[in-house]
């Protein structure tokens, strides 16, 4: 009898955002693969957590120098499959630095949620913790920054004593591979951190078979994400979307908040989700603050003839083009101008945008209400702090927001009122300054679970188990102080 043919790896064309060309080929993991790859991860799980955190940090500290001697290339991979983003380049320094922040600040945050005491009900028992990993954490990630939201919630994982199964964008899928040969160059850590290719529906599988998931994306699929969790009864921590607001204030230097809330808005071409993505502006500044902003608009370069040079580069998920393009159809025919750019330009292949700066915007703009992820700055007048603070909140999302104000003070005093999970002073795009420095919370469907950022984070993937001894006499049945004796 002739043998079956071997079947035919499922095989994925992958776009150039610069070229427009399909010139890489994707892998299709199947099911089953996800599933042979999670059982590996899991068992191998076992002996990773049963080692010491100084153990696992020694394996993260050779993995580090694998990345450090690839930083280059590997920001080369992220540039490619983002189509030439400034923060591509950095892209193995940014990686570097997380797993070298884990190795100092790890032991620090596991040691920190030990305990070792005595009850405070109970006076003779003894409470020892033990934290234990989940298993397998599946982590999904989106296209923009598809590194960093890759490894952001891998890497503590990882040193958490968990094994993780990542599950990228199909649309970035360049810069992961190079990663993986700085993972593989370290098999104790191999054995533990694997990836699987495709589109939504390996993500689903990721999911059939994690025992927690992290998941960055979209609103929409979030809720599918949340919703499959919540079937397997399983922890997921969802960093979804965002609408972020800039306040700027009568008392603003708007030469200051002019610069700031331009590239808080387009760096990237605003495929960032905390971009700016709309401005509200005192109506006594509200003209010489837009003069300001479109003559720094203007001044921006597209990075179309050399990726290393110019301001912001293409789209890098083309569908993108036609989203933004909708936000901005729908808003000019409900009455919003257009000063600057608002085309896409084709060049080589490659959809642009330059920057886009409204006005004339209302709450009934699409552009004011869903993500829109593109170079737009809309802006809008209001009269008074009130009205300012209350259009900011008039959101469903909730993760960051800006104030640009004459003082700290004054900035401050409009940022404590403002429903987001990090308001920026003064500036705009200070994320990354939180890192492992604060743990936040989002507001609304921009985040659910735990902070991804501050020493908690790790947190998140172990759980806190109680070892009780009891010291005393063992209580009688028909002892009425059967829960121990208060005081005694
Ligand atoms: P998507 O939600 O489209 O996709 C995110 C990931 O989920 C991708 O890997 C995708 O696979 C996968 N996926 C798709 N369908 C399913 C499914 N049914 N089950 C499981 N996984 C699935 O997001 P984008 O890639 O478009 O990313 C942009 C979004 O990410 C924006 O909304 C942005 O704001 C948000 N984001 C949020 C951040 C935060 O920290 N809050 C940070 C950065 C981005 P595939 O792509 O292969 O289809």
């Amino acid at each position: 009898m002739a043998s079956a043919a071997p079947a035919q790896e499922a095989m994925l064309a992958v776009r150039n955002p610069r070229t427009g060309e399909a010139d890489f080929r994707l892998a299709v993991s199947s099911p089953s693969q996800v599933a042979e790859k999670a059982a590996r991860l899991r068992e191998n799980q076992k002996a990773w957590a049963a080692q010491p955190l100084q153990a696992r940090m020694g394996v993260m500290a050779r993995w580090l120098g694998e990345v450090k001697a690839r930083a280059r290339d590997i920001g080369e991979q992220d540039a490619i499959d983002t189509g030439g983003c400034h923060t591509s380049y950095i892209q193995g320094f940014i990686t570097l630095a997380n797993i070298g922040g884990w190795i100092e600040d790890a032991p620090k945050a596991l040691g920190n949620y030990e305990v070792h005491t005595r009850s405070a009900v109970m006076p003779d028992v003894e409470i020892r913790s033990q934290l234990v990993p989940y298993s397998l954490v599946g982590v999904i990630s989106p296209w923009n920054a598809p590194l960093m939201l890759a490894l952001l919630d891998a890497v503590p994982a990882l040193f958490a004593g968990s094994a993780v199964l990542l599950k990228p964008s199909e649309v970035t899928p360049r810069v992961i591979e190079t990663v993986f040969e700085t993972v593989r160059a370290v098999p104790e850590l191999a054995a533990v951190f694997d990836y699987v290719t495709g589109p939504g529906e390996i993500g689903q599988a990721v999911i059939d078979q994690a025992d927690l998931v992290c998941f960055t994306g979209s609103v929409p699929t979030g809720r599918k994400v949340a919703v499959a969790c919540a079937e397997r009864l399983i922890p997921c921590f969802l960093e979804l979307g965002g609408k972020d607001p800039a306040i700027v204030t009568e008392t603003a230097d708007l030469e200051r908040a002019a610069t700031s809330v331009l590239r808080g808005a387009v760096y990237a071409t605003g495929q960032v989700c905390y971009s700016t993505e709309r401005v509200y502006v005192h109506e006594s500044v509200h003209d010489a603050f837009v003069e300001k902003l479109v003559e720094k608009a203007r001044a921006v370069r597209l990075n179309a003839d050399n990726p290393r040079a110019g301001h912001i580069g293409p789209f890098t998920f083309a569908p993108q083009a036609e989203i933004v393009k909708r936000h901005l159809e729908d808003a000019t025919a409900k009455g919003a101008k257009v000063l600057t750019g608002g085309e896409v330009e084709a060049i080589d292949g490659g959809l642009y945008m330059r920057p886009t700066v409204l006005t004339g915007v209302t709450h009934d703009m699409t552009i004011m209400q869903d993500e829109t992820f593109g170079p737009c700055v809309p802006v809008m007048a209001y009269s008074d702090i009130d009205e300012a603070v209350r259009l900011a909140n008039d959101t469903q999302f909730g993760l960051t927001a800006s104030v640009l104000a004459g003082s700290e003070e004054e900035a401050l005093a409009i940022g404590r009122r403002i429903n987001a999970g990090a308001v920026f002073l003064q500036d705009t795009f200070l994320t990354f300054g939180k890192m492992r420095s604060i743990g936040t919370h989002s507001f609304g469907f921009s985040g659910l679970g735990g902070s991804r950022t501050g020493l908690e984070s790790i947190l998140r993937f172990v759980r806190r188990k109680a070892l009780m001894t009891q010291h005393g006499a063992v209580a009688d049945i028909q002892d009425d102080h059967h829960l121990g004796k208060p005081g005694a």
